[in-house]
């Protein structure tokens, strides 16, 4: 076909607007035409275009691309039951039913209801994170970022925190102790060596300026080899003889002993154990919504509450009612049937019942290699270091496309699947997927593989 006629093909944008001005907003339509019909015509131009069959096609595509969310839904095969890029914990279906109700209506969020008076909207959680850990008082703020910030900039600023150098972490996406604690206003003093710390370091380290001694949790790495650490129970009775308070930024927020071995020491251990204050992250291992969450002893937390940065750092109307419904899980006995617990504590036979029901599905499709294998999986994300957990993955060849094309195509399907490739193969880990998602990879891979 000439150039003309082609040209002449392309559809005029009213056209194009009367076919999907019922589906998609006018104003979209138009500015989508408009992109698809010039690139048509500036490929004629040049001669790379042959034909403008697909035009409404083509702009339908684009139409649904642009309509889509950008935050989307994903399906975790990766493994990693704390996945920071992937959106960290997921909710309980009851937590996230009870965020829907509160979010959807007016609450008593700063109203308290008995007296008819403005209230606080700690108190409606406080109580909770008391009766979960033993600690005197608690206190909810935007994340444990947040937490360690508030703690010291209301406990330490202008005023010395005695940390050792093998806990000057760095915790991912950039935060770093040494870094919060310049910002607030606390002046860090190291001690001990990268690998060994002893109790006699910090006791050295102690001035008349000293308000707090600080154990951080390393969360995403440990060491091995020539090592020592000083315990937090040392460093309590330290804490004790000196009468300097003792902070222990326990990271992954684990709550209560799961009885997991090579678990870090929950939350509630650290009050029995005497610590002055403990932080964690609401959306790590306690399998809540983001949130910095600090227990421990009421006078200190007292001042915390009177801290204005307190206001820049509190916790929306969501979080809250996440957090509460999460925390009363707990209360209730019912803690393994929250996504991240059950993640850690299924049994290795639940997780490979799973990938034989996913091997079983995708051994019907062409071309496609499928074997179960067993593999050992690290929970990550800033929380259990040491340990590794058995799990079983649904392992995959396609005998045209690799793994690296195979990774993509899932990555960018819907709803996208998130494997991980090892040795040139695609590897499904079932430990983060849930029963009700296998159906959805099913029908991933037959549109996927459908089509290629
Ligand atoms: C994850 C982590 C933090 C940061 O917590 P966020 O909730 O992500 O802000 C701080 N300290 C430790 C030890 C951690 O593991």
């Amino acid at each position: 076909m000439d150039r003309r006629r082609l040209l002449r093909s392309i559809p005029q944008i009213s056209k194009v607007v009367e076919r999907f001005k019922d589906s998609f907003p006018e104003e979209v339509v138009k500015r989508v035409a408009r992109e698809v019909t010039q690139r048509y015509r500036s490929e004629i131009m040049e001669g790379k275009r042959e034909s403008t069959e697909d035009i409404f096609e083509e702009i339908e595509r684009r139409l649904k691309e642009r309509v889509k969310t950008k935050l989307r839904r994903v399906i975790n095969a990766t493994g990693v039951i704390i996945s920071t890029n992937l959106g960290r914990a997921p909710l309980h279906k009851e937590v996230a039913e009870f965020v829907y109700e509160i979010a959807t209506g007016y609450s008593n969020l700063e109203y308290d209801l008995l007296r008819g008076e403005r209230g606080s909207r700690n108190s409606l959680i406080e109580d909770y994170l008391r009766e979960l850990t033993g600690a005197e008082a608690g206190l909810v703020v935007n994340n444990n970022a947040g937490a360690v910030f508030l703690v010291l900039n209301t406990l330490a600023h202008g005023r010395e925190v005695v940390v050792s150098r093998g806990e000057l972490v760095e915790i991912g996406g950039g935060f770093r102790i040494p870094d919060i604690m310049r910002c607030s206003g606390a002046v860090l003093v190291e001690v001990g060596t990268t690998n060994r710390t002893r109790i006699s370091d910090y006791e050295s380290a102690i001035s008349e300026n000293t308000a707090l001694l600080m154990k951080v949790h390393r969360s995403n790495f440990y060491m091995e080899g020539f090592v020592g650490e000083v315990s937090l129970e040392e460093l309590m009775s330290l804490g004790k003889k000196t009468g300097i308070p003792v902070y222990y930024d326990g990271g992954s927020g684990l709550l209560l002993d799961l009885g997991l071995e090579g678990s870090e020491v929950s939350m509630r251990r650290c009050v029995e154990i005497g610590a002055d204050l403990v932080s964690g992250s609401g959306d790590k291992l306690l399998g809540g919504p983001q949130a910095g969450i600090i227990v421990g002893r009421k006078d200190l937390i007292d001042k915390m509450k009177k801290n204005p940065m307190l206001r820049c750092l509190r916790v929306d109307k969501m979080t809250l009612a996440g957090l509460e419904m999460t925390l009363k899980l707990y209360l209730e006995g019912r803690h393994k049937e929250i996504p991240v617990i059950r993640m850690l504590t299924e049994s290795e036979e639940t997780v490979k019942r799973r990938a034989v029901r996913l091997g079983r599905i995708l051994k019907g499709l062409d071309k496609l290699e499928v074997r179960v294998i067993k593999e050992r999986a690290r929970p990550g994300g800033g929380s259990f270091p040491e340990l590794e957990l058995p799990t079983y993955c649904v392992s995959l060849k396609h005998e045209e496309i690799e793994a690296e094309e195979l990774s993509k195509i899932l990555r960018n399907s819907d709803p996208p699947v998130i494997g991980r490739i090892k040795e040139g193969r695609l590897l499904l880990d079932m430990r983060t997927v849930s029963e009700e998602e296998v159906p959805l990879i099913a029908g991933v891979f037959r549109s996927a593989l459908g089509k290629v």
